[in-house]
């Protein structure tokens, strides 16, 4: 059964049959717009209210939820129909509000330090429940008195390996939700063949690349797509995508200490930056412990040293807060923390 976000506009206008076509602009303009629940949709008769809660059943089914001291970032830990669990991420920051969504239950990328890759692939989500994510982080943050405009695909998956159905929940964000193209961030491994595809769409989201390291022999040890699509091949259509799109290309860089840190690392960054058509921005963040990974993240003030040579180098680079860890507000850890806890001790 599709759930609340699922059905497009059409599909509404099939549920809806018999019923006054103005009908389906009053229900979907309800769910994207005042981010209501069909029961809370008053104008609609009671009988059709229920009807619509019946056939129209949420997809996300929280299991925990985590707001760190401050009250800046919310956790969601939810539940998927078939069982599998998947984590959504609201951050409240000074000037904007930002969720982070998760694009597929598990990854099958198998990067070694991701908590996501070392759980596996479960199944991808639907637009419907990537939507929703979205939805329930918007009321939230309007409760909270702020307005959400942003959203970035840095949750659990990899989108660019579930487009058909990252795509329409993008274009949903943006026509119905009335979210900013500029204000959406797909996250990739680096799917040579999705970053094409996305080059080609109308909607100029920004791209996120997570490269963790400049050389080949490197990469392939830290994120096995890289095999697949070495850096030069990246690279080729990280350049067409700035071509196409003008729009602003980020570099993830998760520091793991002793491993993509060090001087020559932060050398072959900035020579790779140089064969863009446009600077890159350089987004720092210290590696997360996860249960599967022995390496630990670059001390506090190696992350430093590190954005400073980028500096020095000429290329930009922003240290990421490591946001609520102690929520666990890492890629995949929460979810990763109940399972344990599920497991019987010994
Ligand atoms: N699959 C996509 C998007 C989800 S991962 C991608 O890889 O880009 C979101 C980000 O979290 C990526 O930049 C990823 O490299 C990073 N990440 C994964 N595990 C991490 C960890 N343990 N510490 C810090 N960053 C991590
Ligand atoms: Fe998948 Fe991204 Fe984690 Fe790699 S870092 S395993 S691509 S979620």
């Amino acid at each position: 059964m599709p759930t609340r976000y699922d059905l497009d506009r059409d599909a509404l206008a099939d549920l809806l049959t018999g019923e006054p076509r103005y009908r389906v602009d009053q229900v979907w303009d309800g769910l994207h717009r005042q981010l209501a629940e069909p029961s809370e949709l008053t104008a609609l008769p009671k009988a059709l209210r229920a009807r619509l809660d019946d056939e129209l059943p949420a997809a996300l089914t929280p299991v925990a939820e985590s707001t760190d001291r401050t009250g800046e970032t919310v956790k969601w830990l939810f539940e998927l129909a078939g069982g599998a669990r998947v984590e959504t991420v609201l951050m409240h920051y000074r000037d904007r509000t930002t969720v982070c969504v998760s694009s597929q239950a598990g990854c099958a990328m198998g990067c070694g330090f991701c908590a996501t890759g070392q759980a596996g692939f479960q199944r991808q989500m639907t637009t419907g429940e990537i939507v929703e994510q979205v939805v329930r982080a918007a009321r939230r943050s309007r409760q909270d008195g702020r307005r959400l405009g942003n959203v970035v695909f840095m949750g659990m998956g990899e989108p660019l390996a579930n487009y058909d159905r990252v795509w329409p929940a993008v274009e949903r964000l943006h026509r119905d939700l009335g979210l900013s193209a500029r204000h959406l961030t797909v996250s990739t491994v680096g799917l040579v063949p999705g970053i094409r595809r996305l080059a080609a769409e109308d909607l100029p989201v920004n791209l996120a690349v997570s490269l963790h390291a400049a050389n080949d022999a490197l990469r392939d040890t830290l994120v096995p797509v890289n095999g697949r699509y070495p850096l030069s091949v990246l690279m080729g259509a990280c350049a067409d995508y700035l071509r196409a799109k003008g729009r602003r290309l980020s570099f993830e860089w998760a520091l793991i200490d002793g491993t993509n840190d060090r001087l020559s690392d932060a050398r072959e960054l900035a020579e790779l930056a140089r064969t863009l058509p446009l600077p890159a921005h350089v987004n720092l963040i210290p590696l997360n412990p996860t249960p599967g990974y022995a390496t630990r993240g670059t001390p506090r003030d190696g992350v430093e040293l590190f954005r400073r040579r980028l500096d020095d180098l000429g290329v930009n680079a922003t240290i990421r807060r490591n946001r609520g860890t102690d929520i666990d507000a890492a890629c995949g850890q929460l979810a990763a923390k109940v399972e344990l806890r599920r497991r019987p001790a010994g």
